[in-house]
């Protein structure tokens, strides 16, 4: 389908971009950013999304890039997953959003698609939100007003909904470095390679003499926003992983266990897919898997 018609602008700074969003009255439409288009393009064609104004932030060339910033790694807004799965600094520094970018799309869509883009647009289904919440990511911003420090935990606020105000543009995100001893995995149910997640879990595991110190675990699709699953990490806490494979036979597993409460607190969705109860089950299966890996 062809969109529903809209003005183009293409500014040159982030200053003029932000006062462009400022801007907008919203009696005459929705003034909408434009990253890579991969989500925001095919809302248009469907005309699900009909802004009146498109500010194509592209030439924003401070928006891009990856960053070794000492106790952080920073992620323009604009970094595209092609670039942030090439970067050495993500690979050494913050593996597990280089594991859960992997599983995003296809090639063609990660040359275009950003890794600001894909928060900004908070997708339930979208693979890098969790992660940015299972890692205590910051979501720094720029507006005309200065901008903001969001942490994650307080960004994703309901179904393609954050705490963006109108004007706001995402400039960039910063993941803690974690140090040593920790371990990571993105695991993802999808229906074919290069689909959206039915289910996905991103867990970050620290050992300290063979026991479980610390975990983080984001999921994704478990709910109009991502979830933290914070029962799962308390349990987790404390337990001494036994070796690979023990539990196959129906013994005791203390790190099943400890995933059988990945689903509690969510609310995950109906679709095509799947109903809710199959994502519960998915949700304690893939966190069991991802923590395994983490682990291993
Ligand atoms: P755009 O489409 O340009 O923008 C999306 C939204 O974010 C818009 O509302 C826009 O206004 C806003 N926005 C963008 N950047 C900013 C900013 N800097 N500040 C403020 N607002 C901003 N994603 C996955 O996670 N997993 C998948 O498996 C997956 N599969 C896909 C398959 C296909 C076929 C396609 C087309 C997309 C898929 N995606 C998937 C989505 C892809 O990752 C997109 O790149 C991402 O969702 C949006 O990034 P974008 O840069 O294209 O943003």
């Amino acid at each position: 389908m062809i969109p529903a018609p809209f003005d183009y602008v293409r500014p040159s700074s982030l200053d003029e971009a932000c006062r462009i969003l400022g801007a907008a009255d919203p009696a005459e439409g929705d003034v909408k950013a434009l990253a890579g288009g991969q989500s925001l393009l095919p809302l248009l064609r469907l005309r699900l999304a009909y802004p009146s104004v498109l500010v194509d932030l592209g030439r924003l060339e401070e928006l891009r890039g990856v960053q070794d910033r000492g106790d952080h790694v920073f992620i323009g807004a604009l970094t595209t997953h092609d670039e942030v799965l090439r970067s050495p600094v993500i690979r050494e520094h913050a593996p597990l959003v280089a594991l859960a970018t992997a599983t995003v799309a296809d090639p063609a869509v990660r040359h275009r698609g950003t890794f600001g883009g894909s928060l900004a647009h908070a997708d339930p289904a979208g693979d890098l939100p969790a992660v940015a919440l299972a890692l205590d990511s910051v979501l720094v911003t720029a507006s005309g007003a200065g901008g903001r420090e969001i942490p994650a935990a307080g960004f994703f606020t309901g179904y393609l909904e954050t705490a963006l105000e109108p004007g706001e543009v995402l400039a960039g995100v910063k993941v803690p470095k974690l140090g040593d001893g920790w371990g990571f995995h993105y695991e993802k149910f999808h229906r074919t390679a290069q689909a959206w997640a039915v289910v996905g879990v991103a867990a970050a595991v620290r050992l300290e003499a063979g026991t479980i110190a610390q975990a983080r675990i984001g999921l994704t699709n478990m709910g109009p926003a991502p979830v933290r699953a914070r029962t799962v990490e308390t349990a987790l806490r404390g337990v001494t992983p036994p070796a690979a494979g023990a539990g196959a036979d129906g013994g005791r597993d203390p790190v099943r266990d400890a995933c059988a409460w990945a689903d509690e607190g969510t609310a995950p969705p109906a679709d095509l897919h799947a109903k809710p109860d199959y994502r519960r089950h998915l949700a304690r299966v893939l966190t069991h898997r991802a923590v395994r890996a983490a682990l291993s």
